[in-house]
């Protein structure tokens, strides 16, 4: 493996994190009810080549001339792989990737990403391996509605509330820790009736509201959860006024997760915390109708797909 200096990653986005108000009145959905987004998501397993055989005493043996990966090529979804052998630089759609040094890496696919992303790499002899990942779109629910949307009355008190809180929000996110969950296949941190699906949105007479920007999930007040990967503590902290109990854990290379409205909060900013390992329990804090587990995914600045990293709950 090459040397790899620090790669710029794409600029962490400004928003804070969506309240998912309104999700909760969505029909209920049977966690055992087909799944009608798997329908769009393709799972590619690039198995590694099997290495010629060497001509001479001189050549490297085994030597990875390819991309190897596997992930979901679709909006909201992932890629995880290893870079070809002597990688000196990598990218994915022309931005820098950013490779660990056994030359793992990981990347994402915003919501509303989609068409061709070219992965290239170069190596030390100067060679470009190239593949094209096709991702492939989605079919969000979008539901019109023939009502304004919703304005915020005094929008300069409001924000005088709520710019400390995107400030700590977005602090919180741009913290860069050594947890390597990025790594793992993450498990549900909780299973229940999902309330709210991820992407999610409403169009007002015409203008688009947000979209939801995870997936909720209501198995019960005070319910305790887990984390679905390894990763740190970014921030734990009650009382935000759309979130609630706010937790944010990083699980390294730019992804991290946030639990929304949560009753209590069980780990501290800081802390490490194990794949499957309690770290709080649902609840309705903040602007929530009721109580469920809001799980936000986000890469970077891309907002992603829980639902994609984890398979349909059994
Ligand atoms: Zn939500």
């Amino acid at each position: 493996m090459g040397q790899w200096g620090p790669l710029a990653l794409a600029a962490l986005g400004l928003a804070g994190l969506m309240s998912c108000t309104g999700s909760e009145a969505a029909a209920p959905e049977s966690a055992s009810a087909p799944d009608a987004e798997q329908a769009y998501t393709a799972t590619i397993d690039n198995a590694r080549p099997i290495p010629e055989p060497s001509e001479t005493k001189a050549a490297r043996v085994n030597l990875n001339t390819r991309f190897s990966y596997s992930g979901e090529f679709t909006q909201g979804g992932f890629i995880r792989g290893v870079v070809p052998d002597d990688t000196m630089r990598a990218s994915l759609g022309g931005q820098a990737l950013e490779v660990a040094e056994d030359g793992s890496f990981f990347a994402a696919f915003d919501r509303d990403s989609a068409g061709t992303l070219m992965l290239s790499a170069t190596t030390a002899a100067g060679q470009v391996v190239r593949e094209e990942l096709a991702i492939s779109p989605r079919d969000w629910q979008i539901e019109r509605v023939n009502v304004a949307r919703r304005q915020t009355r005094n929008l300069e008190a409001y924000w005088k509330k709520r710019k400390p809180e995107y400030e700590a929000i977005n602090a919180a996110r741009a913290k860069v820790t050594d947890a390597d969950g990025w790594k793992q296949d993450f498990i549900w941190p909780v299973k229940g009736r999902i309330s709210g699906r991820f992407g999610r949105q409403r169009i007002y007479r015409g203008e688009p509201g947000s979209y939801h920007s995870g997936i909720d999930i209501a198995p019960g007040n005070g319910v305790p959860f887990v984390a679905p990967a390894d990763g740190v503590v970014v921030l734990a902290q009650m009382g935000f006024s759309l979130e609630g109990g706010l937790l944010i854990i990083d699980h390294g290379m730019g992804l991290n997760s946030a639990f929304l409205h949560c009753s209590k909060i069980a780990v501290s900013e800081g802390d490490s915390v194990k794949q499957g390992e309690y770290i709080g329990n649902v609840g309705a804090t903040g602007r929530a109708t009721g109580p469920h587990l809001h799980w936000g995914l986000k890469w970077n600045s891309a907002r992603l797909d829980p639902l994609l990293f984890v398979g349909p709950m059994n």
